[in-house]
């Protein structure tokens, strides 16, 4: 089985599904099989609730203060495991936890699920990718043609319900895009979090 859990720089991670509904012509899914120190993120099947779990049982959480959910797949995708886990990570070893995510799931589930989130989540991460619905389309290719406002949606609701929200972007955007995406975040009182691309 792939790994979910795994420790990247200072962090420590949690892989719970391979499912998306994008397919980002930067993924690094099409680059290498893993990240950091696991051995490959890609599952076989889909991890249940009981194996995330145990992962979490089997990892010594001394020295870290957030566990996040960012693999090789949309942590949304698997909501339950998403919602169940972060629930008991935080109950039973008192450390934050953030979400990196596409910023689609209210329009995957066909519902809002921010509400669900904030009860267990601290910090969310929502890439952003580009100033404009289109030039998103072309760099993420969702599976939901109204991608980019659901996105931005979703930013706004997530904003008012998280402790911290922010939207993220890479820094290969040209300056514009980059000025374009900061008034976007800036309207809406978002950070923005400009990443070095790795
Ligand atoms: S949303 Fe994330 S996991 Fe999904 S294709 Fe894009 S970069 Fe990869």
């Amino acid at each position: 089985m792939a790994d979910i859990l795994y420790t990247y720089k200072d962090q420590v991670y949690a892989n719970i599904t391979n499912r998306c509904d994008c397919n980002c012509t930067f993924c690094i899914r099409s680059q290498k099989d893993s990240v950091g120190d696991s051995e490959t993120l890609w599952h076989k099947t889909e991890p249940t609730l009981e194996e995330i779990l145990k992962a979490v049982d089997s990892f010594d959480f001394t020295g870290y203060d957030e566990l996040v959910y960012c693999g090789y797949g949309e942590p949304t995708c698997a909501l339950d495991n998403l919602l169940a886990s972060a629930a008991y990570v935080k109950e039973k070893y008192h450390i934050a936890v953030r979400l990196n995510t596409n910023g689609l799931g209210n329009l995957y589930h066909g519902r809002n699920i921010v509400p669900e989130l904030a009860q267990v989540i601290d910090h969310v991460s929502i890439s952003l990718n580009a100033p404009t619905a289109e030039k998103y389309h072309a760099v993420t290719r969702p599976q939901f043609e109204n991608a980019y406002p659901a996105l931005l949606e979703f930013a706004a609701l997530s904003q008012a319900a998280f402790e911290h929200t922010q939207l993220s972007i890479v820094d290969v955007l040209p300056a514009d895009e980059i000025a374009a995406c900061q008034k976007i975040a800036d309207e809406r009182g978002i950070y923005l979090k400009i990443r070095k691309y790795s």
